[in-house]
């Protein structure tokens, strides 16, 4: 039985944990060559393990995905190594801190936007040609439900995830007639370490998000890769510009009776 991503090659970026940890491991199980990127070694090196004890094909490389000229370099690496790219998953982030924006540092407004949405155009401008070269493919950024919404105290996230959503549309644009299609996840609350980190600061925050999700749950990173690979698959072929919310029902808007 030939598998979902048989003979493809496909890259994930944030892969040393959480959701992307969870994408690349679920494309290696669909037959996929799996080239994995993170500032994270040790998380890295896990997650390749992770893959190879299944018999899967990983290459890791440990850089930081907000700085042009290592993300030039991985994108030469993967066509040395695999010839092509059929699939890329930009999916690397961080949160920032918590504050109102009048006590929001702005080096720290930088560096989030830097983490979340330079690299997502880094990304998309050295994977778009590659792809092409290929005979078109995918791209699967991750947004947030922070890309809709505006969660107080959350101003650089919110910035940074409401631009990958304005990003993906564009690229999805010009892309659209050259067989590349450019898609968005917007995850929920997602039980990752990076949720857990964040709860673990602001419990009265944690236990707010958990009574407004409709689901009356948390997401696995599980669920939040198995839509992203949907999005990246021939099984969505007419879908682009598309920002997939996988929320458990959270950006509903409505209430229960
Ligand atoms: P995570 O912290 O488990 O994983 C994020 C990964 O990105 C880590 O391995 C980290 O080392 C890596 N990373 C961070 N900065 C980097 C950099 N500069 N260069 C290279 N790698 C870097 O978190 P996660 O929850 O799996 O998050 C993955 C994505 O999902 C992020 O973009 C995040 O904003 C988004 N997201 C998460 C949630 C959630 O509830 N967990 C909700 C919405 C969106």
């Amino acid at each position: 039985m030939t598998s979902l991503f048989s003979n493809k090659v496909v890259a994930v970026t944030g892969a040393a944990s959480g959701i992307g940890r969870a994408i690349a491991l679920g494309l290696a199980r669909q037959g996929a060559t799996v080239h994995i990127a993170d500032r994270d070694a040790k998380g890295l090196a896990e997650t390749a393990e992770l893959i190879r004890a299944e018999d899967g094909r990983a290459f890791a490389t440990e850089f930081d995905v907000s700085n042009e000229r290592p993300m030039v370099g991985w994108i030469e690496q993967i066509q040395s190594t695999s010839d092509r790219l059929d699939a890329a998953f930009n999916n690397a982030g961080i949160t920032g801190p918590a504050k109102r924006i009048e006590d929001y540092p702005i080096e720290d407004f930088q560096r989030v936007i830097a983490v979340n949405l330079q690299s997502v155009f880094l990304g998309m401008k050295y994977q778009i040609p590659l792809l092409k070269r290929s005979g078109g493919g995918s791209i699967v950024n991750t947004a947030s439900v922070a890309a809709l919404t505006g969660p107080g105290g959350m101003s650089a996230y919110a910035a940074s995830k409401h631009g990958v959503h304005g990003l993906t549309r564009v690229v999805a644009m010009e892309n659209a007639a050259h067989g590349v299609r450019v898609n968005a996840i917007a995850p929920g609350w997602t039980e990752t370490p990076m949720v857990a980190a964040n709860s673990q600061q602001n419990p009265g925050f944690a236990a707010i998000a958990q009574k407004a999700i409709p689901a009356k749950r948390g997401g696995r990173a599980e669920e939040i890769a198995a839509a992203a690979m949907w999005l990246a698959s021939d099984a969505a072929s007419y879908v682009t510009g598309h920002m997939l919310t996988v929320d458990g029902g959270m950006t509903i808007g409505g209430f229960e009776l």
